[in-house]
């Protein structure tokens, strides 16, 4: 079949859109940043206005937090499909990494150029070249950009379940693995602070009626830590520990850890808690000691599900077409807003963004070429949609 020549011609944008990247990326919007997640945000709504139609709004979040943006097209098609993005970064404002430069012809190194402000670019991209296709109208849309994906998207999580009733299939546009990969499942995460408190004493006292936290929580975290031998596609970490006073001559009556926890499977999560619970009540049960655990997951797991499984099918055959090399899709141990998509009922693909690497470090890379290549598969997918050569995901 012919394809669209607004999505056979994409790679002739190159440069442009490396421009338009550069740019995104040399807008420091570490999450938290209240001033560059702003600007960020006034850049994407200066570029999404320009497609014509498009509905663009401001979406508030909270006092202490900047506004999400949201992009809607033909809302009341029949097809509506919801394009997920964020425009934090990891990186804050007083970070050393904060300008893009180009490592050769190809790559191009800078903060978030591939998670994921080469995603907004590649989503931008493939709506510009769908837009310009004759669809016949039948395929709504709406772009949902986010401004707290890095730290857990806590406040816009309302804001994605809410989106993920208006659609039928979502794009995630994370980025690709280094060899081109999507993403087919990720695992959920969570965090537990662990509290322990004993009893203070001299160090010296004979008999000793001190309770010392540090050596119970100690005890309980190597525990813990032993817990993944036992459940299989289950990850802990013990990330930090903090406890006792500067006196080491004082039995310590305080010590906490926070602990990442990951699941594979929602089925995991009841059982890993209750498991933990277990190992505390153990310390809990000694005279005088008291550990607590808080917090929890804040993404569930993102399974993959038959809808998946279809538009993943579609989307290799959208690649085939238009040349891209073919490639799968891995589990993930990180998660992203797809999580909470999946947890809302909305299916999606994952990491369909450009190709990266070295993420969340001084060292992340794109492959730029690759981000009009997967707008290109992302365009093909949705006119496909539009024009009735696949059925919606479910
Ligand atoms: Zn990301």
């Amino acid at each position: 079949m012919t394809l669209p020549s607004s999505i056979i011609r994409l790679p002739e944008r190159t440069a442009e859109l490396a421009a338009l990247l550069i740019a995104w990326s040399e807008i420091n919007s570490g999450s938290g940043h209240r001033a560059g997640l702003d600007r960020m945000r006034d850049a994407l709504r200066a570029a999404f206005s320009r497609i014509p139609g498009a509905q663009v709004a401001d979406v508030t979040l909270g006092n202490d937090i900047a506004p999400a943006l949201q992009i809607a097209m033909r809302p009341s098609a029949p097809t509506q499909i919801l394009l997920s993005g964020h425009f934090d970064t990891v990186y804050p404002p007083d970070d050393p990494f904060q300008h893009c430069r180009w490592i050769d012809a190809i790559r191009l190194n800078g903060p978030g150029v591939a998670d994921m402000k080469g995603g907004l670019v590649a989503l931008l991209a493939a709506l510009q070249a769908f837009e310009d296709t004759e669809h016949g109208g039948n395929l709504g849309w709406e772009v949902l950009l986010t401004p707290d994906e890095e730290t857990g998207s806590r406040a816009s999580a309302p804001l994605l379940a809410d989106a993920a009733r208006r659609a039928q299939f979502a794009l995630v546009f994370e980025p690709a693995r280094p060899n081109g990969d999507i993403v087919h499942s990720r695992k959920g995460t969570g965090t537990l602070v662990a509290t322990c408190r004993g009893r203070a004493a001299h160090a010296a006292k004979v008999p000793n009626d001190g309770r010392n936290a540090i050596v119970a929580l100690a005890e309980f975290l190597l525990g813990a830590s032993r817990v993944p031998e036992e459940m299989p596609g289950v990850l802990l970490n013990v990330g930090n520990i903090r406890g006792g006073s500067p006196a080491t001559n004082v039995v310590p009556d305080f010590a906490e850890a926070e602990i990442d926890l990951r699941i594979t499977t929602v089925a995991d999560r009841e059982p890993l808690l209750a498991r933990l619970e277990a190992l505390a009540a153990t310390i809990n049960s000694r005279d005088g000691f008291k550990l607590e655990l808080a917090g929890g997951f804040n993404r569930p797991p993102k399974e993959c599900h038959p809808a998946e499984e279809k538009a993943f099918a579609e989307w290799q055959r959208a690649a085939g077409d238009i040349g891209v090399a073919p490639f799968s899709w891995v589990h993930a141990g990180g998660g992203s807003d797809g999580n909470l998509l999946s947890a809302a009922g909305l299916p999606n693909l994952d990491g369909v963004g450009p190709v990266g690497d070295h993420l969340h470090s001084g060292r992340e890379i794109v492959d730029v070429p690759s981000i009009a290549s997967r707008a290109q598969i992302a365009a093909l997918w949705l006119y496909r949609k539009a024009i009735g050569d696949a059925s919606p995901g479910r």
